[in-house]
């Protein structure tokens, strides 16, 4: 497999080298979504490279490590807005909190430091992420946070008020 992506990206090179891009998106846009490999961010919103950050793990959770990331993102390079994605039938909603815990800690011998994230009723999720990014006093920019859930069935976007 990697070699296959290697071969890729040789013909990658040969066939487009990359546009010069400023660092700093140009939507001032960052987005926080899923790992999930269903999830087509660029494609489901018409993006294109060098217009927003994005920042996946998990369930699109925030994390601190998320807001690490929105920290740098909003001050070094100029983003004042943050899109949350969760979606339907997310990995995240297969474990309990409790469950995937105590199987790390089984596995490894010590408890995780980091929380699992799990939840049940994705909206809730998404508002437990806004209201993250919203109380976070590591940012700059609070104001214009939103949050959706993505319809994996038929790519559509649902606003979580
Ligand atoms: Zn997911």
């Amino acid at each position: 497999m990697f070699e296959q992506l290697l071969a890729n990206n040789a013909a990658y090179v040969e066939r487009e080298a990359p546009a010069p891009l400023d660092v700093r998106p140009s939507l001032e846009l960052a987005i926080v979504t899923c790992m999930d490999s269903r999830l087509d961010v660029f494609a489901s919103l018409g993006l294109a490279h060098g217009q927003a950050h994005v920042l996946r793990n998990a369930g699109g959770i925030i994390t601190d490590d998320t807001i690490r990331s929105l920290a740098l993102s909003q001050r070094r390079l100029g983003t004042t807005s943050v899109m949350l994605i969760h979606h339907e039938d997310c990995g995240l909603q297969l474990v309990s909190e409790e469950g995937f815990s105590r199987e790390l800690e089984e596995a490894a011998g010590e408890r995780p430091p980091f929380a699992i994230g799990a939840f049940v009723d994705v909206e809730a999720s998404v508002r437990t992420s806004l209201g993250r990014v919203r109380s976070s006093p590591f940012l700059l920019h609070r104001d214009a946070v939103r949050g959706y859930v993505y319809e994996i069935a038929n790519g559509r976007l649902r606003e979580v008020g």
